[in-house]
């Protein structure tokens, strides 16, 4: 971004950001190119220190309270190491976190969100499904209520740092007769849930490490923490 539209505020984020960037070693890069490397747990506990992830959540969980520009001209420069690196940036603290935040519990937000922000911790995002991804509220995975455990059944694709990933936020079809935004609810798994599997298809062309990963069926046992509500209602 261009100098005379920033703040002072903003130029010192940026310069941040610009620090992180040349932190991150040469060998990382070339080790995910070479799909040596599979998950990348230093860059996101460095960043976690320097408080550069979820830089618009609330200060109370680890954030900044930042506004969209700032995290945008953190997220440019943050880019310039590796597009790849700028995904897991981005995927677990900016939009896992944000849904957690907004339409999670509080005891989700401990569990998750503090410790993700801290670089501690990784939680994926499962929307895209093999039969494509933007038409989001056509999703076909489907969750059931079997007793007191859900029964999610389907397939997510395009997960980026599914290696890694501790949780994944996963949409599914809850009631598919209700109109397009009231068919879906978004559960947090835990990568323990019986059941999910994770597995490898093929690396992406210029992406470097970022892996196309296909996330299925999933079991998992219902505690409260497990849904955000209203997500979309
Ligand atoms: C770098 C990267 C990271 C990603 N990370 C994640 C992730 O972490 N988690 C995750 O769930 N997904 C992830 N995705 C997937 C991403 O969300 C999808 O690629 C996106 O939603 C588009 O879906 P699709 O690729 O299946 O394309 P499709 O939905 O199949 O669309 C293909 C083409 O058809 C066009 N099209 C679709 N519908 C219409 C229509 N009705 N009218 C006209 N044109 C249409 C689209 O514009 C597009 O050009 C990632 C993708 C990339 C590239």
């Amino acid at each position: 971004m261009f100098d005379f539209i920033m703040t002072e505020e903003q130029k010192k984020l940026r310069d941040e950001a610009r620090e992180f960037t040349k932190w991150v070693p040469k060998e990382m890069i070339m080790d995910m190119d070479a799909e040596k490397i599979q998950f990348p747990h230093e860059y996101l506990k460095e960043a976690g220190k320097r408080n550069l992830l979820g830089l618009r959540l609330p200060k109370k969980y680890g954030g900044r309270e930042l506004g969209w520009v700032d995290n945008g001209i953190a997220a440019e420069e943050i880019g310039v190491a590796s597009y790849s690196l700028a995904c897991l940036w981005g995927v677990g603290a900016d939009l896992v976190c944000d849904a957690i935040v907004n339409f999670g519990s509080e005891e989700l937000k401990q569990e998750i969100v503090v410790p993700l922000l801290k670089g501690e911790l990784y939680a994926a995002e499962g929307l895209t499904e093999p039969r494509g991804g933007s038409d989001f509220f056509g999703a076909t995975t489907k969750a059931v209520k079997d007793g007191d455990q859900w029964v999610i059944d389907g397939q997510k694709r395009f997960i980026v740092g599914a290696e890694g990933a501790d949780w994944f936020l996963v949409y599914a079809v809850t009631n598919p007769s209700a109109k397009d935004h009231e068919r879906l609810t978004a559960f947090m798994v835990p990568r323990s849930a019986k059941g999910l599997e994770t597995e490898y298809i093929y690396g992406l062309m210029g992406v470097l490490w970022k892996t196309f990963h296909i996330l299925q069926i999933l079991f998992i046992k219902e505690k409260k923490w497990n849904i955000l509500k209203n997500i979309l209602g």
